[in-house]
């Protein structure tokens, strides 16, 4: 990777296509070098198979989430509410071989590239949601590298720390830019196939690593055709209906 490389975090997929898309035309629009996916690749959405295979395709790393682990059948189910648990049972019959294959094969950290790359949190990648400073400044602690950044939450936001362990972060609006030259990170680009923070619009994260600049950024997406193929999938509607109000 150059040292002038920018790249796009995306997280929390889950089987949202028209999302999925649509982030990946933006991404290559603005000519960013490199794809890092934090997990969540299916579940909810009524398009796991197609999603793997993008993702695959289009990640430089890519991460499995708790979501995707419950759908292979490696974490417990019962940790689920009723409308993801029914969404994971429909993922497992719907899913083929080859996305069977592809997610097995990933971890749910990456610790290798120039920030750290975690679903959950630093010290648990699976399963922990960072949403509060006082649980950042730990995991940002527990790092290795300064900068990280984690899914999981479907909330885009960030956390700092400085030497004195003071901590710090707020939600990310579309278009917010910091600067991450010092102090401890941990940035949450959003979900791309099912924001929980009131944008319905897919969301996503550039970071210019030379620069240490962290840009959040959302796509339009068509709403009515994921909203529409869960409903003829047979999944709850509720499932549909919040891809509108992005909650
Ligand atoms: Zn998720």
């Amino acid at each position: 990777m150059p040292d002038s490389a920018r790249a796009a975090v995306i997280s929390d997929i889950h089987g949202n296509l028209p999302a999925l898309e649509a982030v990946l035309a933006d991404v290559r629009r603005a000519g960013i070098d490199v794809v890092w996916c934090l997990g969540d690749l299916v579940g909810y959405g009524a398009q796991p198979n197609e999603c793997v295979a993008l993702a695959a395709e289009a990640c430089a790393v890519c991460l499995v989430g708790n979501h995707d682990l419950v759908v292979l059948d490696r974490l417990d189910i019962a940790t689920f509410s009723p409308n993801a648990a029914l969404a994971a049972r429909w993922t497992r019959s719907e899913l083929g071989a080859d996305a069977r294959a592809f997610l097995n094969g990933l971890s749910a950290s990456n610790t290798d590239q120039p920030i750290g790359l975690f679903h959950g949190s630093p010290r648990d990648p699976v399963w922990e949601y960072v949403l509060s400073p006082g649980l950042a400044a730990e995991c940002i602690d527990s790092m290795d590298s300064r900068v990280g950044a984690v899914g999981h939450s479907h909330v885009a936001l960030y956390f700092t720390s400085d030497a004195s362990g003071e901590a710090s972060g707020e939600p990310a609006a579309s278009g917010a830019q910091i600067e991450i030259a010092d102090g401890g990170w941990l940035l949450n680009p959003g979900s791309v196939g099912q924001p929980r923070d009131g944008d319905a619009r897919a969301a996503w994260l550039e970071i210019d690593l030379a620069g240490w600049r962290a840009t959040w950024r959302r796509s339009e997406y068509a709403v009515d055709e994921a909203a529409e193929a869960i409903r003829e999938a047979g999944l709850p509607a509720a499932l549909a209906d919040r891809l509108y109000y992005g909650q």
